[in-house]
Formats: structure tokens, sequence, C-alpha cells
């Protein structure tokens, strides 16, 4: 009964393909959504449109497809959200649950941040420019969050760098955050 119900109450979004993986959970009960994370990733690193981040997201990259893979082989994580460059979206956790792509991570002193919040994985790299097709689906996929999760303010859209400036630097220097922003519903607070 507990699972049905927590199957009906999966939300996900519309015009995106769904593909959902293992590597999610539930969140602390109670806990309120209000943050958006924005990443970029890219496997090999720099080079675009294998299929080795759905691999890494289902748990099946192959160690032997390229060293770096040895590295990340037993990683588990996800997002709830991926952008291809060509504007593909793909959806691997429901909103309501927990995925895994933040880590060690803290945002105005509340840590972990996976517990509250939306990852973003924009397919891209720290040394080249996103490309058009991302940031209108990014935008697209932003209104429809921050319509179903409120709390999501302006100042509660941030980088992945911004919530563990140690270990991370994405989504990188490319990233436009202005034309993102103003992208999104000009009524965002
Ligand atoms: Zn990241």
């Amino acid at each position: 009964m507990v699972r049905a119900l927590a199957q009906q109450t999966d939300i996900r979004l519309d015009d995106v393909e769904q593909r959902l993986c293992a590597n999610m959970d539930d969140r602390p009960p109670g806990t309120q959504v209000d943050l958006l994370v924005i990443h970029s990733i890219s496997l090999p690193p720099g080079e675009f449109g294998g299929p080795w981040i759905d691999d890494l997201f289902m748990n099946r990259l192959d160690p032997e497809a390229h060293p770096y893979f040895r590295e990340i082989q037993d990683l588990k994580v996800s997002c709830h959200l991926l952008i291809r460059r060509d504007g593909q979206a793909v959806q691997y956790v429901p909103l309501n649950r927990r995925a895994w792509h933040a880590g060690v991570s803290s945002f105005c002193g509340r840590d972990s941040c996976n517990n509250f919040s939306i990852g973003i994985e924009l397919e891209g790299s720290d040394d080249q420019p996103f490309t058009d097709a991302q940031y209108t689906v990014l935008a697209r996929v932003t209104r429809e969050i921050v319509a179903l999760y409120p709390s999501i303010s302006r100042s509660r859209i941030t980088s992945h760098a911004a919530i563990a400036p140690e270990r991370k630097t994405d989504p990188g220097p490319h990233f436009d955050w202005r034309r993102y922003l103003n992208s999104i519903d000009p009524g965002l607070a």
C-alpha cells in the first residue's frame, strides 16, 4: 500500500524521456524541496555524445572503455535531469525522490544538499560553451520545476561549485548565468 502510494506521487516532467535509475532513495520525511543545483558532466572528460553518462547513471559503465572509467566505475550517482548537447532531456529520478548528485555539500549552512535539492546535469565541460538548445530546454524545465516547487526562488538556483567549492567547479566558467536566469519567468523572485 505504501509502495503504491509512493509510486503514484512520483513527479515526472512531461516531454522528457524517462529512464529511471537505481541511484535514488527517499528524501528525509517532511523535507521541503527548495534548491536547484546546476551541474555539468562529460564522459570521457571533454568529450560529448557518447553513451557513457547514461551508462554511469545506470550503473553499467564499462571500465575497459576508457582509462578514466576505471576510477569512477564504482560511483553510485545520478541526477534528476540530464540535458544533452542537442537539448534532449532525460529524467533519471522523480523530482520528489532524492537523487545522488551533490555529494558532500552545503548551502547557506545546510549540509547534504541532495536532501532538499533538485539536480540538473548539462552535458558539458569547464572549457566549452553550452549550446542554444541546452539553454532553451533548461529554461523550460526550470519553469516547470519552479511551478512545482515555488520555494525555489532565483537566489536558490545555484551551481555544484558553489555548494562544494573544495571539490567541484561545474558547470564552469562558460555557463552563462545571466542568460539562464533571464530566460526564466521574469516574475521569479
Ligand atoms: Zn556536479
